[in-house]
């Protein structure tokens, strides 16, 4: 890691002319809208750019400008001098097709506001602090001289949104609010994009809900609540990995709840948990870790073994333990 990184990156778009973005498996919108605010103004700037995501464009992100451009990983490698990562805490979870079609790169960037980035780049750009990666990229453009077209303005704007709860969380900062008033004087239709992201769910979201609701369980003392999709319910809705994106915090958000839990059967039996805490002291990044998965200190997911009642007591165990440590139970 260069402890001027920014000098680095800036050296890097420089001195080459093509380059592949990658973000995680299963892109929520942070991943989704870094891929095309960088890539749009690295090409308004001159530059060959590839958007490759392991998963490809979920239908939810499909309304962004420039989404157009996001590709599943080719079968061959391509002939590229640079990657970079975004918004991805670990090189795996770029996926395995994304990874072999970006191996030719000579140069890897890592750009990530997860504080278990291991820096896993040649050059990385790694601020925990910063609630979204689409916050570091808007600063980036700027500092690098970079144009902001409309794609890469807009798409910034949704990847803070989606990582912030609406500029909710209490990640969000100042310069959060500062740069969401810089994109509307730049020209961005904030009702209008509002509207795309968070009104306008397909109704099979709602039966989701339903079902989850129905297996919603609350811990004696209040604090913990979880509930579960098993993979039966998932093939009769016919769902799609985005339509359980943001549910969590309908449980996080009841009143004494300090820790909200979903578990998720996937197809392959393995079980995909998410964790959200509204308490700093049950630091949700740590359980997760435990586990071999990450994110933040109060959002974390972990990809545990099945079945999915032995993934719920080990995890409910380890919350339990946390609890007691922090005195808490
Ligand atoms: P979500 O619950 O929205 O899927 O993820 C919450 C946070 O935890 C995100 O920042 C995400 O990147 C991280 N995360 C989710 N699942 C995993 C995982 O399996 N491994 C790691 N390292 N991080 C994860
Ligand atoms: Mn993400
Ligand atoms: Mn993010």
């Amino acid at each position: 890691t260069s402890a001027e990184p920014i000098a680095e990156i800036a050296a890097a778009i420089e001195n080459h002319s093509s380059f592949v973005l990658i973000s995680h498996v299963r892109p929520d919108g942070d991943a989704i809208g870094s891929q095309i605010a960088l890539g749009f103004a690295l090409m308004a700037a001159g530059k060959s750019v590839r958007l490759i995501n392991e998963d490809g464009l979920p239908d939810n992100l499909s309304f962004l400008p420039g989404s157009e451009k996001i590709e599943t990983p080719p079968a061959e490698p391509i002939e590229v001098e640079v990657a970079i990562a975004l918004d991805t805490a670990t090189k795996p979870r770029l996926g395995e097709n994304a990874l072999a079609a970006a191996s030719r790169a000579k140069l890897w960037i890592n750009i990530d506001h997860h504080i278990s980035n291991p820096s896993y780049g040649d050059i990385n750009l790694i601020d925990s602090t910063a609630p979204a990666t689409g916050q570091i990229l808007y600063k980036l453009i700027q500092s690098l001289g970079l144009p902001l077209p409309a794609e890469s303005r807009d798409s910034i704007y949704t990847a803070v949104s989606t990582d912030t709860g609406s500029f909710q969380y209490p990640s969000t900062q100042a310069e959060t609010y500062e740069m969401a008033a810089d994109l509307i004087r730049q020209g961005l239709d904030v009702g209008t994009i509002n509207s795309l992201i968070y009104d306008n769910h397909p109704f099979r979201r709602v039966e989701l809900m339903r079902a989850l609701l129905n297996t919603l369980e609350i811990s004696k003392d209040g604090i913990v609540a979880h509930w579960e999709l098993l993979d039966q319910t998932r093939q009769k809705l016919q769902l799609q990995p985005e339509d359980s994106e943001g549910l969590i915090d309908i449980i996080r958000g009841i009143q004494g709840v300090l820790l909200a839990v979903f578990f998720e059967e996937l197809p392959d039996g393995k079980i995909r948990i998410s964790m959200r805490s509204k308490d700093p002291r049950l630091n949700v990044c740590n359980i997760a870790t435990e586990f071999g998965g990450g994110g933040h200190a109060l959002a974390a997911g972990i990809r545990m073994a099945g079945p999915i009642e032995s993934a719920k007591s080990r995890l409910l165990s380890a919350i339990d333990r946390a609890a007691h440590t922090a005195g808490l139970r």
